[in-house]
């Protein structure tokens, strides 16, 4: 009887704080102010296209969250199909991250630049399928096997941008996982992978009679930390490395190789072991989530470019070789946030606005890749110098001029 009672308040509160019943994103607001007491002035002003990001981009829009940008660089990349030289937009609240990563860029620059590489992967979607027994998985299987041309055929209508690259199959017990590829171009590709597995999901389920669970089987995986995307890799797979001179980790860096070399095989190598841990880097994710939410990523993704593994040795005449490897870094040039203008406007600082046959996702991935670097190198000398603290203190708590 309480239960129903409280039971009944509640639904009564969530029904008058239903927000969804709004045509518009100030109504919505307004609402909310007043059913609150409280006054939104900042949340309620800015620029964007108000009705495309309320229909694209995000339900029951009441507003903007700002996040101050900065801009790290010039950044010289010498990617596969580009030499340049950048500025890279970052959109952080950490104080004291700009100043670093610019620092890094700084180095890298001027002991020649970074050199990247980068493989385009794909998007991946794993359903899950109950097969009910091992048998019929090996029909699963034998069927899949079959029919793959037509599970591309039928993925690839969904979409003109949209290639399908692999599948990969597993089976457990009463389950199957299926793990799909596929080119997205210059998109992300995450809207564009699930439409042409749903396609692809359709056409099994006929064919053998066998159900899908799930289309997102955590197979894919999507927005978790996960070997299987260390191994397999998603999205784009990108490397980049650096020879930074004795001179610049002197002057630039304010340290030597050596320390450099000691804080990464201590801390991001034994440390990140001891840890069990799935990355093997100082601080990827910095980097890439101030890229992610300046540009209009995903920033869900960073739990999968986070996972990565930065090297370091020292040559023989003593300068230092440094490298970067993140194995799954889910970006886009075209669909998402990029849509956005102030995200647009960011991506215009590096030239690489909209779409461009899968060129301007590339180069995105292979520049985040340089800038990761310079993060990674600029983060190692503050803790051989053990200026972390007093940066942050510095940097982080205001007492920086502007
Ligand atoms: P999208 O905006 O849904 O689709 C991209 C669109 O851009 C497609 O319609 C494509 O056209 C078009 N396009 C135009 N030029 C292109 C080019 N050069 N390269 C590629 N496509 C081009 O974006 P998406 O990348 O597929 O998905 C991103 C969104 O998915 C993000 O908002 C993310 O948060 C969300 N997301 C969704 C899921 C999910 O399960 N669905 C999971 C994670 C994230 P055509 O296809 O007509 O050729």
């Amino acid at each position: 009887m309480i239960i129903g009672t409280f039971t009944t308040i509640f639904v009564g509160i969530m029904d008058a704080m239903n927000l969804r019943g709004f045509s518009n994103v100030s109504q919505r607001r307004k609402a909310l102010e007043k059913s609150l007491n409280i006054k939104l002035p900042n949340i309620s002003h800015y620029s964007l296209d108000e009705k495309s990001a309320a229909s694209k981009n995000c339900e029951n829009m009441v507003g903007v969250a700002q996040i101050p940008l900065g801009v790290v660089g010039p950044l010289r990349v010498t990617g596969e199909k580009f030499n340049e030289t950048f500025f890279v937009p970052l959109a952080t609240t950490e104080g004291a991250l700009v100043a670093s990563v610019n620092r890094g860029c700084k180095a890298v620059t001027e002991s020649g630049g970074t050199i990247t590489a980068s493989c385009r992967v794909g998007a991946t979607r794993g359903p899950v399928f109950y097969t009910g027994n091992i048998r019929n998985e090996q029909r699963l299987y034998e069927w899949v096997k079959k029919n793959e041309q037509k599970l591309k055929k039928a993925a690839e209508g969904t979409s003109k941008h949209l290639k399908f690259k692999k599948l990969m199959f597993r089976g457990l017990a009463e389950y199957a996982f299926i793990r799909f590829a596929f080119d997205t171009q210059d998109a992300m590709g995450m809207n564009m992978a699930t439409i042409a597995t749903e396609k692809m999901i359709e056409l099994i389920e006929k064919g053998t009679g066998i159900l899908c669970i799930s289309i997102a089987g955590n197979f894919d995986t999507d927005k978790k930390p996960a070997w299987i995307n260390f191994i397999e890799n998603r999205g784009y797979k990108v490397w980049a490395e650096a020879t930074i001179k004795k001179v610049s980790a002197k002057e630039i860096l304010k340290t030597s190789p050596e320390k450099i070399y000691d804080v990464w095989l201590s801390k991001n190598m034994i440390g990140s072991a001891m840890s069990g841990s799935l990355g093997f880097n100082a601080h990827f994710a910095n980097i890439v989530s101030a890229v992610f939410i300046a540009t209009g990523q995903d920033p869900a993704h960073v739990v999968e470019a986070s996972m990565g593994i930065t090297t370091a040795k020292i040559t023989k005449s003593g300068d230092l070789y440094f490298s970067i490897y993140i194995p799954a870094l889910m970006v886009g040039t075209v669909g998402g946030g990029t849509v956005l203008a102030t995200q647009k406007e960011a991506l215009s600082i590096m030239g690489i606005v909209g779409g461009n046959e899968g060129k301007n996702s590339q180069k995105l991935a292979e520049i985040i890749g340089g800038a990761v670097l310079s993060g990674e190198l600029s983060l190692l000398a503050s803790l051989a110098e053990r200026s972390l603290a007093s940066s942050h203190k510095k940097l982080g708590r205001g007492e920086n001029s502007l």
